[in-house]
C-alpha cells in the first residue's frame, strides 16, 4: 500500500480533501494510506511553539527547525523508506511526468508544508527533494501537497477504474491536451454534439479527436 504523510499545522484542511471522492475510495480499497502529522504536537515548551522571528530581521515568522525535524523523524518511524519532500516555491516545478513517475514508484512520500515566511533552512538536511506547483506564492504548503498527492494517486493502477482514461489524457506526452468531450443530451440550448461523435464511425471519430487535440494544444502553447 502506498503511503503519503503530510506534516502540517492545519491537518483539517488536508483531511477534507483526503476524505472526498477518488482519494477516499483509494483508501477504502486499501490502495493508498493518506495521513496527516500535526506539527504542533512536536512544538517546543508548554505552548508547543513552532515558529519564531528570522535572524537578521525581516517580516513575519519562520517554522523552527526542531519541531519540523522531530515531526519528520516521527513520520519516518511510520514509514522508514519514505522520501521527504519540502513544498517550496524554490522547488522543481511539478508536472504530469513527475506524477506518473511517482505513481509507478512504491516508495512512500512525506510532505512538509511550510507556513508564514517559510522554514528554517537547516531542515534541508533531512529533505530529499523540493517541489513547487508554479511560480507564485501561497500561504502554505498544504494546497501544493494536496495537488501533488491528488495527481499521483489518480494514476495508481486501480484508482480510476478505466486505466485507459489516464493513458490518453492531457499532458501524457508532456504537452498534448485532450480533445473536447460530450455526454447526453444530444442538444442543449441549441448547442449540438458534433455529429461525427454520433456517427458510430470509429476511424472518423479518432481522426476528429486527434485534430481537436492538435488544435487545443497549439492554442495552449501559443498562450504560454
Ligand atoms: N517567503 C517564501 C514563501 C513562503 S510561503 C518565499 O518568498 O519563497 C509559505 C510556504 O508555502 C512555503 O514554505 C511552502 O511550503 C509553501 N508554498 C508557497 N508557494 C508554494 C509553491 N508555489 N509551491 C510549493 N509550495 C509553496
Amino acid at each position: 500500500m502506498r503511503k503519503f504523510q503530510v506534516i502540517t499545522l492545519f491537518p483539517e484542511m488536508v483531511e477534507g480533501v483526503f476524505s472526498t471522492s477518488m482519494l477516499w475510495k483509494a483508501q477504502k480499497e486499501g490502495i493508498v494510506q493518506l495521513t496527516t502529522v500535526q506539527l504542533r504536537d512536536f512544538g517546543l515548551g508548554p505552548r508547543h511553539q513552532v515558529d519564531d522571528t528570522p535572524y537578521g530581521g525581516g517580516d513575519g515568522m519562520l517554522l523552527m527547525v526542531e519541531p519540523l525535524w522531530r515531526a519528520v523523524r516521527y513520520a519516518k518511524s511510520q514509514d522508514p523508506q519514505a522520501m521527504v519532500v519540502l513544498t517550496s516555491p524554490r522547488g522543481q516545478r511539478w508536472h504530469q511526468a513527475m506524477a506518473r513517475q511517482h505513481a509507478a514508484d512504491s516508495r512512500g512520500i512525506i510532505f512538509i508544508c511550510g507556513r508564514y515566511e517559510g522554514v528554517d533552512e537547516r531542515i534541508l538536511a533531512v529533505v530529499d527533494e523540493q517541489w513547487s506547483i508554479g511560480d507564485f506564492v501561497l500561504t502554505g504548503g498544504e494546497l501544493p501537497a494536496m495537488t501533488m498527492i491528488d495527481s499521483i494517486v489518480r494514476l495508481i493502477p486501480g484508482v480510476l477504474g478505466g486505466e485507459l482514461s489516464a493513458q490518453i489524457e492531457s499532458f501524457t506526452d508532456g504537452s498534448t491536451l485532450e480533445y473536447p468531450q460530450y455526454t447526453r443530451p444530444e442538444e442543449f440550448q441549441g448547442m449540438r454534439v458534433p455529429s461525427v461523435l454520433l456517427s458510430g464511425h470509429h476511424a472518423r471519430i479518432a481522426e476528429w479527436r486527434h485534430q481537436q487535440s492538435q488544435r487545443l494544444t497549439k492554442k495552449n502553447t501559443s498562450q504560454a
